[in-house]
């Protein structure tokens, strides 16, 4: 069933810059899918549209079910982790933030921990952690509210080749359980192919979407 749909979108900014132009998109509960391109396609504009971090100027995108703030989760290429705070209280942060205590938090946070291999490192703080851990921690953090839809603008990009790559597994394998819906921002092939089962290709100039390639075979859905 469609979640969010995308209807001849466009975003001019005030200085002029068209970032995206006549955009069209449906994005089905359940999907993963990578928005892929190269820089300065507007990936990252449209990931905050679809965030209602920004409005589009022409166009429409609309969310066919009601998805509250609760229900968003982002992940970006900054880990921007609260230095002074440890794993555990980075994680229960935006349980915190809806009036959740440390204690009812605990086993939701302990359990993300877990999956994502940082059990045992509650009590670190971020500058003890490596980048993938801060990654780790970071993806923890966005999927504690239990989010319907998780926004990831290049959360690896910066890391080396082999964290990269046992990230992707993990993600994956959190997906796979999980199923909420992943819009992933992408200028890897290889982490678009490997993750999502649908492919939007965005053209550089001016921000319009190219193709899109369903890989469903890949994960079949029951
Ligand atoms: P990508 O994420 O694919 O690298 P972006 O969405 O960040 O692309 O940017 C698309 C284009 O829009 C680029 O030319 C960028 O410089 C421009 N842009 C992005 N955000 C703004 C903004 N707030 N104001 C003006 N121009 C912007
Ligand atoms: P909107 O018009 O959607 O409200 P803004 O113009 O407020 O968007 O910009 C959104 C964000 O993009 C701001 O944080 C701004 O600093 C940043 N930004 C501004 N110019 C650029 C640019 N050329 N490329 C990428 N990001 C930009």
């Amino acid at each position: 069933a469609p979640l969010l749909v995308m209807n001849n979108v466009g975003k001019t900014f005030s200085n002029g810059v068209t970032a995206l132009d006549g955009v069209n998109l449906t994005i089905r509960e359940g999907d993963f899918v990578s928005l892929l391109g190269p820089s300065g396609c507007g990936k990252s504009t449209a990931l905050r549209l679809i965030a209602g971090l920004s409005m589009p100027t022409t166009g429409r995108l609309e969310w066919r079910k009601a998805v509250g703030d609760d229900c968003v989760g982002f992940v970006f290429q900054e880990p921007t982790l609260l230095p002074w705070a440890s794993v555990f209280d980075n994680v229960w942060l935006p349980l915190r933030l809806r009036g959740v205590s440390r204690k009812e938090a605990a086993p939701v946070v302990g359990e993300l921990l877990e999956r994502v291999h940082l059990s045992g490192f509650e009590n670190a703080v971020p500058r003890e952690l490596s980048g993938g851990m801060k990654m780790r921690v970071s993806i923890a953090r966005g999927l504690v509210t239990k989010p319907r839809v998780l926004l990831m603008d290049e959360p690896f990009a910066a890391l080396d080749e082999i964290t990269r790559f046992k990230l992707n597994n993990d993600l994956l394998e959190l997906w796979q359980d999980e199923r909420f819906t992943v819009v992933f921002v992408t200028h890897s092939v290889f982490e678009s192919v490997f993750l999502s089962n649908r492919i939007v290709v965005m053209a550089a100039r001016p921000g319009r979407v190219h193709d899109e390639i369903a890989i469903d075979a890949a994960y079949p859905r029951d």
